[in-house]
């Protein structure tokens, strides 16, 4: 059976307010064909391009009723976020199709730690009581390195009933996982099926691609983009690809006979990679996922590859070269991009809503992305459900996703871009290599500051609580009353072990990590960059405030 056939086989009984001859004639004019536009994007360097615009033509394999759909929500992309999307939504009785250009199980490129949050969604989902499940590896701490030297452990914080400990679960269980829940739903999952091209038609949303069969096409009244971060919907939406300041690469790889605790994670931070980072998060039966990842636009200009770094640090960082001593690499080293949280990017358009990383939903300070996923699909498919059953499926509708996202996520996002904003500038290395050990030092005393501290590390609580005036007031006393924080601790521990600081890795041994002097423009930008993100960062803080006053006084 073609593609197309059993895509034609999914059909809703429901019709759309704004479907033409079946609603309002106003709405049936401001959804059809050319002439609409999408959610005007705020961002001036974003060009406001109509959506069907980009599509190219799709050629159907099997022609379509006029006021029919294929089913009522299509989802692009069968990850956290696609599949946890479907599974809402299939299960509150919409007919909904999942199209992936892979077949599941599959691999994704990933660190694989499923964080608190994210584990309390996934147990919303019912994808948490396997014996499967239960048998993943648990993570209780994460120790904190810094050019080898152990500045410190913080624990997984215990948040408003959530687990107090995180998980690492590979990508090729976890999705499959989440995407079986959609399936048990109700949701039709296709696979191998690659989306190449995506239109607006009057009252309808129509997706095209290509699979083993051929092409097709799907009419649906709703399109959910969940396909990543190189999403074909997102660029439909906005017409354009991220900015390069938004943009982050990562690389892992998995060794087996990894030695060490199973229930403690490491990041290795370092003058060699900073502000990148390196982490070992162990999986279990001795395996552990291990990477590095960087900001693009701090990536330094060498030549060599970021594969290439993750093996130099790994040989020459103390941390991993002591819990990888006796480890064999596991398959290969495989890298992937990601897009990180940028407010003034579109999230929704007419008929169409971006989750996970499709809408760049990417933190980027850890770089962490499932909870996020999970939570835009739980976001999205409320809102979904409330447009599908009134019709109302238009951009101003499906804004109050948007508005949902920036609630939720804004500050804490506003906080996490200003730190990065401020570490681009890797000439400045030393003073945040410095606050870093300040800041550890003074978690390894106080008890609250290193809750809160690891509360923002997880995103956890909104950073706006977790780090109140007290807080940065207890890390600037730290800072002048322990200028010795700022040295490494010596540790009695031999060289290769952790505890003994490594010597800083120079360039030509690390791939080439050396800093060039920044020319006046680059200056010019890094400052312009630090600027707008504080404003952001204010005005995301006095807003939070003005919210929470509004709420006391009521
Ligand atoms: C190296 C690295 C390490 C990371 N570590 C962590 C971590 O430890 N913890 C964490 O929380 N996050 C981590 N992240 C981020 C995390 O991987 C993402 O945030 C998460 O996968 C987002 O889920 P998603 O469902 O939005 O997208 P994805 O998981 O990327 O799923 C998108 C799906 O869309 C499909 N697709 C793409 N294009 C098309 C198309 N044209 N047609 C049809 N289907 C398509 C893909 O096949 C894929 O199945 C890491 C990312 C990287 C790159």
């Amino acid at each position: 059976m073609s593609a197309s056939a059993r895509f034609r086989r999914v059909a809703s009984g429901k019709a759309d307010a704004n479907v033409a001859g079946a609603g309002p004639a106003g709405s049936a004019r401001q959804n059809s064909g050319a002439g609409g536009t999408v959610h005007p994007p705020a961002d001036p360097n974003v060009r406001p391009k109509s959506w069907w615009a980009t599509a190219r033509s799709a050629r159907p394999a099997r022609a379509g009723g006029t006021l029919g759909y294929d089913c009522d929500v299509v989802v692009v992309g069968g990850g956290p976020a696609g599949a946890a999307a479907a599974a809402r939504l299939a299960g509150a009785g919409f007919a909904t199709v999942v199209v992936d250009r892979a077949s599941f199980p599959r691999d994704k490129v990933c660190g694989d730690f499923v964080g608190p949050a994210a584990l309390a969604e996934l147990a919303d989902l019912g994808v948490t009581g396997t014996a499967a499940f239960a048998a993943t590896n648990t993570i209780g701490e994460c120790a904190l390195h810094l050019n080898g030297d152990r500045l410190g452990a913080l624990a997984i914080p215990q948040v408003d009933g959530l687990p107090g400990y995180g998980r690492v679960i590979p990508r090729w269980h976890l999705d499959a996982w989440v995407l079986d829940a959609a399936r048990h739903a109700g949701a039709r999952v296709l696979g191998g099926q690659k989306v190449t091209a995506v239109a607006r038609v009057p009252g309808a949303v129509t997706v095209g691609g290509h699979g083993a069969a051929g092409p097709w096409q799907l009419r649906a009244r709703l399109l959910l983009g969940a396909d990543g971060s190189n999403s074909v919907i997102a660029r439909a939406l906005r017409g354009t690809v991220p900015p390069r300041q938004d943009r982050i690469v990562a690389v892992r790889a998995y060794f087996d006979d990894v030695a060490g605790p199973a229930g403690q994670a490491d990041v290795c931070l370092g003058s060699a990679a900073f502000p990148g980072y390196c982490w070992l998060f162990p999986c279990g039966g001795g395996r552990a996922n291990v990477g590095v990842g960087m900001v693009v636009s701090t990536y330094p200009r060498t030549g060599r590859n970021l594969r290439a770094l993750l093996l130099a640090l790994i040989d020459q960082d103390a941390l991993l070269r002591h819990r990888l001593r006796g480890a064999r690499l596991r398959g290969k080293i495989l890298g992937c991009p990601l897009t990180t949280y940028n407010p003034r990017l579109p999230l929704a358009g007419d008929r169409v809503m971006l989750l996970g990383d499709a809408a760049g939903l990417i933190n980027p300070l850890n770089g962490e992305g499932i909870q996020y996923a999970l939570h835009s699909a739980r976001w999205a498919a409320g809102i979904a459900a409330g447009g599908l059953a009134s019709g109302r499926l238009d951009a101003a509708s499906l804004g109050a996703y948007e508005q949902r996202v920036h609630h939720h996520l804004r500050h804490d996002m506003a906080f996490s871009r200003f730190i990065v904003a401020l570490i681009r500038n890797r000439h400045l290395n030393p003073v945040w290599l410095r606050a870093l050990r300040v800041i550890a030092a003074r978690a390894s005393t106080d008890p609250d500051y290193a809750y809160r501290a690891g509360c923002v590390a997880t995103g956890l609580a909104p950073a706006t609580t977790a780090l109140g005036p007290g807080m940065a007031a207890k890390t600037a006393r730290q800072a002048m009353a322990s200028p010795r924080n700022g040295a490494p601790r010596r540790h009695p521990a031999r060289r290769g072990q952790p505890g003994h600081p490594t010597p800083d890795p120079s360039p030509s041994k690390t791939g080439g990590t050396g800093t060039h002097a920044l020319t006046p423009r680059e200056f010019a930008d890094w400052a312009a960059g630090a600027g707008q993100a504080l404003t952001e960062l204010t005005t995301q803080l006095t807003r939070a405030k003005l919210v929470s006053v509004r709420g006391h006084v009521r």
